[in-house]
Formats: structure tokens, C-alpha cells, sequence
């Protein structure tokens, strides 16, 4: 393991229940961790992938404090991965009609409430996007898990929904991506009544400059994004009618389960 591959994250204060995390700009890729907890303790995770954490020698530290003890760790984290592509959370279910037709039309009937939350994470999501991560989830069964939870789903459709092209606050192109961290693998994960509520982050990337999709080498900065559960019972938002005419028109041709769309996951 190199030095180059290790990594360092400062934490910022915390506010409204989330917590960013800031590439150290001398790192310029990667974006690390100063301690489960705050605290540089010697072995602690990394919040994302879970894994064990270690201190880098000092005499090759530099930059860079801690990074993950084991390679495969190192290969597979958001944090630290090479690949623009790293491993998704998976969904697939037997298909159960009767559930299937209760939970996808109760998610229907609160769409545009669910589109809401999704907005406020990622505001260049658009109803088409929405509509096709609707039709992946009907052809991976979503909607056949029996714990699924309706406040969950906005989050999930944004892991689902893989990169997002968003316009920053300075007219810059960033790409956004969501993930659960590792003790989500499959979506039934979440559902799970473990007693620990899986964190949700939001990662920030420049523009990929040598690949398809951005990797770690991109990463600006990550949040953990504090999930509203209680979106379901607020006033019916605001939506544009061409939206809300659109989204009608793809529900009138119900569920697909032949073939999933295949840019569900691209922007
Ligand atoms: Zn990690």
C-alpha cells in the first residue's frame, strides 16, 4: 500500500443532523476520515465502506492520516476506488403481486411528494429520470420486499438513479452520486430490524477527466444526508403541470417487467 493510496478526511461541524466531510486539499483525490468517532483513535472505521481504518506511518504520512487496512477495502470504497463503476446496491426480489400492486400504488399516489425529497437532493433530477427509475424498480421487483418502507424510497430511487450531472453554486458542472453505506449491499438490507439505521451519504465529484463516470481521484467532498421520514404526511407539493401530465402518462401504461430501461443509471 502506498502513501498515494491513502486517504484523510476533516470532519466539519455538524448541522441539521448531516455531516460533511472535505477532501484535504493537499490530497486533491480521495477524501478520508479523521476517526469514527472525531477522535484519531488507531483503529477505527471508515464510515462509508465500514472497514477498518489505520493509521499511516508517520514518517509517510503527509497529507494523508489514516487509510483502510485491508486492499479490498481500499479497491471497493467510494472513498478510495479507481473504479467508475464500484460495486451497486442490488435489488432483487421474488415478484409478488399482491404487494407489488400495494406498495408501488401507494408510492404512486405520494409520487410527486417522493419527487419532492429527491429534488431537494439532487435538483437537476428530472420526472423522465424519475419514470425510468420507476421502471427499473418494477423490473427488479422493488416493490415485492415486504419491509419496504415508503419514506425510505426517495433515497433508495437516488442510489438507484447511480451518477447525477448537477450545475453547482458557482455555475460549475459537479456529479452527484448517493450510496448507502456497506451494510446496505441489497435493499432488503435496509429493511432489516438491526437496530442501527444505515447512513446515507451523498458524494460530490468533479467532472471525470479519464473516465466515463467519475471515480474517487474526483471526489470534492461527501455528506451524510439526514433522511426526512415524515415528508408523507405534508401538504401535496408543487409540481409543473408538464410534469404531472408526463408522469400520468407513463402510469398509464403500467408497470414494465420485461425489460429494464437501460439508462436507469446514467444521467
Ligand atoms: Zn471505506
Amino acid at each position: 500500500m502506498t502513501q498515494a493510496s491513502a486517504h484523510r478526511v476533516s470532519r466539519a461541524p455538524q448541522t441539521g443532523g448531516s455531516t460533511t466531510y472535505r477532501n484535504s486539499p493537499s490530497t486533491g483525490a480521495g477524501a478520508a476520515y479523521d476517526g469514527a468517532d472525531g477522535g484519531a483513535t488507531r483503529h477505527s472505521h471508515c464510515p462509508v465502506c465500514l472497514g477498518e481504518l489505520t493509521r499511516v506511518p508517520a514518517e509517510e504520512a503527509g497529507a494523508h492520516q489514516f487509510r483502510h487496512a485491508s486492499a479490498a477495502d481500499e479497491a471497493r470504497c467510494p472513498l478510495t476506488t479507481m473504479s467508475y463503476q464500484p460495486e451497486d446496491m442490488t435489488v432483487q426480489h421474488m415478484r409478488d403481486l399482491l404487494l407489488e400492486g400495494r406498495q408501488r400504488g401507494a408510492f404512486i399516489h405520494s409520487a410527486m411528494r417522493h419527487y419532492r425529497v429527491m429534488k431537494k437532493l439532487a435538483p437537476s433530477l428530472t420526472v423522465r429520470r424519475l419514470m425510468f427509475l420507476v421502471g427499473y424498480a418494477d423490473v427488479q421487483n422493488l416493490w415485492s420486499y415486504p419491509g419496504l418502507r415508503q419514506h425510505d424510497l426517495p433515497y433508495v430511487l437516488l442510489v438507484l438513479a447511480g451518477f447525477i450531472r448537477h450545475r453547482g453554486t458557482q455555475g460549475e458542472t459537479v456529479w452527484l452520486r448517493f450510496c448507502f453505506d456497506a451494510s446496505v449491499r441489497d435493499v432488503g438490507d435496509l429493511w432489516r430490524d438491526t437496530g442501527s439505521q444505515p447512513k446515507l451519504f451523498q458524494m460530490v465529484y468533479r467532472p471525470p477527466v479519464d473516465t466515463p463516470f467519475p471515480t474517487s481521484r474526483e471526489l470534492i467532498h461527501f455528506t451524510t444526508v439526514a433522511r426526512d421520514v415524515r415528508f408523507l404526511g405534508g401538504e401535496e407539493p408543487w409540481v409543473r403541470g408538464a410534469d404531472v401530465k408526463e408522469f400520468q402518462q407513463f402510469l398509464s401504461r403500467g408497470p414494465a417487467h420485461e425489460e429494464a430501461p437501460s439508462d436507469a443509471g446514467t444521467p
